[in-house]
């Protein structure tokens, strides 16, 4: 009598036979086979009778009895059930795999470094080599693979699986939105709560500049990507304001206690500025109004002063309010700069992802807080590292700052000095056709980028609201178009067919996932929109869900290496042909008017973005040569080119490259942004540098910005291009054993150091030719 089994792992276990009719009866269940109990008990007791004639030799183990029972299946004319039964195994076995393969993930995770590990540098702003970063990675990669096998329908995990689509950051699947562009006007109004008491209305800039960090961070917690702040000159604006009239006063009290008799300077400036405040219905402000001004004299001389001195005594108040606001406006956004560039969020393994929009507001606060930003900005952190922190984007605008006759004219020409040594800020266009249609001279009608370059503006969900403030990306899954490409093998037909099916996957998968946080409610994202950030959300209680307001954010769809596609499809990218330039339109254009039409369809947001390749250039290029093999200018490099870039390594001058890319930035509603490579340090050069910005509006760019190299020598400190020796100091890399910093940009973010990249962003940045920039005579 048969007693033991050998089990998958190599013990001994007791064998019972019930068991086996237990699984037969399982699978007589799943084909609908009208069976019942006796008859799967008597296929088992076949089985055993097998087992006890000797049909497998010593103890059998787990997989030998299932290989019997699916032959006795057969013999019994259960041709159905068997398959039944092959499925059933072929199921758990899936599942062992899986369980098998997270217990090999925690262990990568445990015990290797994270420089032998491309999962560990998934992303290059976390240290996975901390305490706190790997806890993230345990949580991320469990996330991941249970929401793969258990939440996610098997065809989308399929997909995603086998590199046909990618679902972007999987791990978060069931909790969070991606990104909100975040209205620091709305917010300070009144105050706000961060879970740990109330913050009250700030009242001068450097609390003003605080807030919006703590805001930033705040709402990094309930969301996984970027957080942009799509109002910074407008809203800090007011906290100068404040600081002004505060040390307005402040001056005026002084000038009383130097050049007058009035008794208690200070309680006197207090109230007569009160009530001066309170007749005018102004305030003392940079831009001073003259009734005001007139009547804090007249109020002087009242009290005593001969007219003179009180003229005086405004004048120097003026004065030195004016210096002291704008250098502790200067101090705050240093402080600023260096917070978002330390704070910690997500379980503190990371800074936020955070960008600020501006450049418009020309009001004299405004103004000042833009160019204290720069200033802040190219003078760099404590020890003049380049702040990687927040990604910083320049509005330009005809009228506003373009020409030389505009009033924020200087501050376009201080924000191109400051990105040509800082690699910040970016560049959006306003005038772009695509964003100058949502445009109505408000604040909240002005395009905002995520740093990464996402956008969100038109809104067929409410068409009356087509606004930046308080809305953003739900959530984005990229397709995989070199390889439709390469299935296609030259069949243009066959090609558009496969992507109309991959464009309904991903519009299934995205829906699915909207499903599930629309039925999150307001309490599980207590900032986001318990404090009212995210658009309509302050009509809501807590327990309400949030399925209607989040009809105001994207679900967007995303694509990668429209180059290679063309390469696959006619054997030249568009950098090399005007035809395939003009297939990759129609490519393109084919993705987004799907978008729109399921919009329409819907009355919901879908849209079209060139993917940030934030760790996916290098898989499905990876898992397409294991499948497809080495197919020259298509799978024969590391990773595939981001969006509908012309490949970084092909030789193209700057002015080809924007023509080329700006048709695209039309085309991709939810997202898009251009690089130019220049080499050399473009401080010196910042004519070259400027053509290029001026060129990417002129052909009617949304987003662009330069990249070069920025490195800094820690030991002496020189910030510019280090070749191989510090020009300053001399000294080589190996001389006092530290690596010199370099500051490369990756899928939009900064990163300080090559050596938290994955292997084929390192291909990526190592292959980047420089783009030359022809200058016209006149201008040498
Ligand atoms: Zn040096």
């Amino acid at each position: 009598m048969l007693k033991t089994i050998i089990k998958r792992d190599g013990r001994t276990a007791e064998f019972h036979p019930q068991k086996i009719a237990d699984a037969v009866e399982k699978s007589f269940q799943a084909c609908a086979a009208m069976q019942d109990r006796a008859t799967a008990e008597q296929i088992a007791a076949t089985v055993v009778e097998k087992l006890e004639s000797g049909a497998i030799e010593g103890t059998p183990t787990v997989e030998g009895v299932q290989d019997l029972v699916e032959e006795t299946l057969i013999e019994s004319g259960f041709v159905q059930t068997a398959k039944a039964y092959i499925l059933y195994r072929a199921e758990r076995s899936r599942v062992r795999d899986v369980n098998s393969r997270l217990i090999q993930t925690l262990k990568d995770i445990t015990f290797s470094k994270a420089a032998d590990s491309d999962m560990k540098r998934e992303n290059a702003n976390i240290d996975a080599d901390t305490a706190m970063g790997t806890m993230l990675k345990y949580g991320s990669e469990s996330a991941k693979q249970f929401y793969e096998m258990c939440v996610i329908d098997p065809r989308y995990a399929k997909a995603h699986r086998e590199g046909d689509i990618h679902i972007h950051d999987m791990d978060f699947y069931t909790l969070t939105t991606t990104c909100c562009q975040i209205e620091l006007r709305k917010l300070f109004k009144g105050g706000f709560s961060t879970g740990h008491g109330v913050l009250r209305e700030p009242n001068d800039i450097s609390s003003y500049a605080a807030l919006a960090c703590i805001a930033i961070q705040s709402n990094q917690n309930d969301q996984h990507g970027g957080q942009s702040v799509c109002d910074f000159d407008y809203g800090l604006a007011v906290g100068v304001r404040k600081t002004y009239r505060r040390l307005f006063k402040k001056h005026i009290a002084e000038g009383i206690d130097l050049l007058t008799d009035i008794a208690d300077d200070r309680d006197f400036a207090e109230k007569t500025l009160a009530r001066i405040e309170e007749e005018t219905g102004t305030i003392a402000s940079l831009e001073m109004d003259a009734d005001f001004r007139a009547a804090v004299v007249a109020a002087l001389v009242e009290a005593g002063a001969d007219e003179a001195t009180a003229d005086r005594i405004v004048a120097y108040a003026e004065k030195n309010a004016s210096r002291d606001t704008d250098r502790q406006t200067f101090q705050a956004m240093e402080a600023l700069v260096h917070n978002l560039n330390t704070m910690h969020s997500r379980a503190g393994a990371q800074t936020p992802f955070s960008s600020v929009n501006y450049g418009m507001d020309t009001s004299p606060e405004g103004r000042m807080v833009i160019k204290n930003m720069l200033l802040a900005t190219e003078e760099g952190l404590g020890s003049g590292e380049t702040p990687i922190f927040p990604v910083q984007i320049f509005r330009v605008k005809e009228g506003v700052n373009y020409n030389p006759e505009d009033p924020n004219y200087d501050l376009f020409k201080l924000a191109m000095h400051c990105s040509a040594k800082r690699l910040f800020p970016n560049f959006s266009f306003l005038d772009a056709p695509f964003n100058a249609q949502y445009y109505k001279g408000t604040p909240e009608t002005e395009i905002a980028y995520m740093g990464c370059r996402t956008r969100v503006m038109g809104n067929v969900y409410d068409p009356d609201r087509e606004v930046t403030p308080g809305r953003g990306n739900l959530s984005f899954t990229s397709i995989n178009l070199p390889r439709l490409a390469i299935r296609a093998k030259g069949d243009i037909d066959l090609f558009f067919d496969l992507l109309d099916s991959k464009l309904q996957l991903v519009t299934g998968q995205l829906d699915e996932r909207f499903e599930i946080q629309a039925r999150k409610h307001v309490y599980n994202a207590p900032f986001l929109m318990g404090q009212g950030v995210w658009i309509d959300s302050e009509k809501l209680s807590p327990t309400d869900v949030q399925r209607d307001v989040l009809k105001h954010g994207t679900l967007t769809t995303g694509f990668i290496g429209l180059a290679e596609c063309l390469v696959a499809l006619t054997g030249q990218h568009h950098g090399q042909s005007p035809e395939a330039q003009r297939l990759g339109l129609e490519i393109v254009g084919h993705m987004r008017s799907y978008c729109d039409r399921v919009s329409q369809e819907r009355g919901m947001n879908y849209s079209l973005i060139a993917t940030p390749a934030e760790g996916l250039s290098g898989r499905f290029v990876r898992i397409d040569r294991e499948r497809y093999g080495v197919i020259p200018g298509v799978t024969d490099r590391d990773y595939y080119t981001n969006g509908f870039h012309v490949p970084v390594y092909y030789d193209i001058s700057a002015y080809d490259k924007i023509a080329l890319e700006a048709p695209y930035h039309a085309l991709t509603n939810g997202g898009h942004i251009s690089y130019i490579e220049l080499d050399g340090d473009p401080s010196d050069n910042l004519e070259a540098f400027e053509s290029v910005i001026r060129y990417m509006k002129d052909c009617g760019m949304g987003y662009g910005s330069v990249n070069h190299p920025v490195d800094r020598d820690p030991v002496c400190g020189y910030n510019g291009i280090i070749e191989d020796v510090c020009p300053k100091c001399g000294r080589s890399e190996d001389a006092h054993n530290q690596p010199f910093e370099r500051i490369r940009r990756i899928t939009g973010y900064l990163v300080g150091t090559l050596d938290r990249f994955n292997d084929a962003k390192r291909a990526e940045e190592s292959q980047r030719v420089k783009h030359a920039v022809p200058m016209p005579e006149s201008a040498e």
